[in-house]
């Protein structure tokens, strides 16, 4: 008699980001053939390095170049391009929303967990109609045209007061997404200055409001002030200490009484863990992270697997100094944990055991704008160009695929050659417009 043949375990990864696709990455190359098949749940049919976000929003680098297609690098997964809606362990299944709009429930042996985060909002007046956040490549492109063209609008305008308006740009956050997001931002508008004969770099006011006393908490507080020197240097005003009251109408109201408009909000004010969680029967903590061992395991509930901004990882580096530490939001963890995912969801596929993630916190590089930096990295504290190389090279090295890290590359090198593009695209935000005028006159 034949022997029967066992099937392949069904894994799903739901978020397709930092973990899901490096999970699946690591997935893809480990699993012997027939042993189980992967599918990757998201939205995006790509995935996004966060990171090289603030400079594709400054035209450093080609918004293409920062994301990684999921069909093209994941091609011995099975991708789905949809939302999960509902997760319900009890049983096994995810419930997604396809890019078509039609529904369709995935049924599952392992799970993983692999949603991220959103930004952290809070109820400010104005906020979500004036404010945009930089998760998303779609936000960077947006945010990228909506500047330039507010320069373009007051180099036309004869209204002082509008002009200001135009040229007063906000940055509500000072985590080390906001401080990359403003200083790119700044030294790209800056650069464009040069080009419009009746502005001066002066008549910009870029403003950076932090509700804590410090900056960038990823570096050392010595770095942090080195930071908030070098960004007033440059004539930012930043607020330390100060809360954000309103921004209904573009009129910003910071709670030690500073008022004043503005067309453009950025928000950078931390992230939550993905709301979608809500949705699911999986334990979570009470900041709504899924609840995991350090074996990166969702307790108490075997085969499923959670690791990233979504999941509260204890963060055995610092058990000693604080016994509940979880791992914090970082791209720096989320690699790492996607490794060990791997190693873990194999080990246990072949009945072996699966190890902790330990990782000890590097620190931080930032990038503060064409050749400033800033780096804290194991204790060794530099700035400026040093820095800048830095965090440009380590972040190529960990872009995923060769193919981006070589697109990136040449972006960089052609920009050396050919300094910055700032054409603002705005028509892409109404593209309908020009053949509509067409069609009507
Ligand atoms: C501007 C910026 C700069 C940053 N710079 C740094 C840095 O310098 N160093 C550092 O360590 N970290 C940095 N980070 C943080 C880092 O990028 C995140 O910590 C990291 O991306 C987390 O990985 P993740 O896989 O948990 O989430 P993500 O990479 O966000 O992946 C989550 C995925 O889930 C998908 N998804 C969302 N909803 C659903 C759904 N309902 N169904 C299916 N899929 C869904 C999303 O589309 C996304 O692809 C930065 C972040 C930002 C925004």
């Amino acid at each position: 008699m034949a022997a029967v043949k066992s099937q392949p375990t069904r894994i799903v990864i739901v978020g397709g980001g930092y973990v899901g696709m490096y999970t699946a990455l690591g997935l893809q190359s480990k699993l012997r053939s027939g042993e189980a098949s992967v599918t990757v749940v998201d939205p995006q049919p790509h995935m996004t390095y966060q990171p090289f976000l603030p400079e594709a929003a400054a035209g450093s680098i080609e918004p293409r170049h920062v994301v990684a297609p999921l069909r093209k690098v994941l091609k011995r997964c099975h991708v789905v391009t949809g939302r999960a809606t509902k997760i319900e362990h009890a049983s096994k299944t995810v419930t997604v929303e396809t890019a078509d709009g039609h529904i369709e429930t995935l049924e599952y042996d392992v799970l993983v967990s692999a949603l991220g985060s959103v930004a952290r909002t809070l109820p400010i007046p104005g906020l979500a109609e004036r404010g945009i956040g930089v998760k998303t490549i779609g936000e960077a492109i947006y945010i990228r045209n909506h500047v330039l063209s507010r320069l373009d609008q007051a180099s036309s305008t004869d209204d002082p007061e509008l002009r200001k308006r135009l040229l007063s740009f906000v940055v509500i956050g000072g985590g080390y997404a906001g401080i990359e997001t403003l200083a790119e931002l700044e030294d790209m508008s800056r650069y464009a200055m040069r080009y419009y004969s009746n502005l001066e770099p002066e008549d910009m006011n870029w403003v950076l409001v932090e509700a804590t006393g410090r900056i960038m908490p990823e570096v050392s507080a010595k770095m942090g002030v080195y930071t908030v020197q070098q960004l007033e240097k440059r004539g930012i005003t930043v607020f330390l200490d100060t809360r954000v009251k309103s921004l209904e109408g573009g009129h910003v109201v910071l709670d030690d009484g500073t008022e004043f408009d503005s067309d453009t909000v950025i928000w950078t004010a931390g992230v939550k863990a993905n709301p979608v969680l809500r949705n699911t029967d999986l334990p979570l903590d009470e900041r709504g992270r899924v609840r995991c061992t350090a074996k990166l395991q969702v307790e108490g509930l075997p085969g499923v697997w959670s690791a990233g901004d979504c999941s509260a990882v204890p963060d055995l580096s610092r058990t000693e100094e604080d016994p509940n530490a979880t791992c914090s939001p970082s791209a720096q963890h989320a690699v790492r944990q996607a490794k060990q995912l791997v190693k873990n969801i194999v080990a246990v596929q072949r009945g072996k055991e699966p190890q902790d993630y330990v990782h000890k916190y590097a620190g931080s590089v930032a990038g503060l704008g064409l050749y400033k930096g800033v780096a804290d990295v194991y204790g060794i504290k530099l700035k400026g160009f040093v820095a800048w190389f830095m965090h440009r090279s380590y972040h190529v090295s960990r872009m995923p695929t060769f193919n981006r890290k070589f697109r990136v590359v040449v972006d960089w090198t052609l920009a050396l050659v050919s300094g910055r593009e700032i054409v603002a695209l705005g028509q892409i935000n109404n593209p309908k417009a020009e053949f509509d005028y067409a069609t009507k006159s």
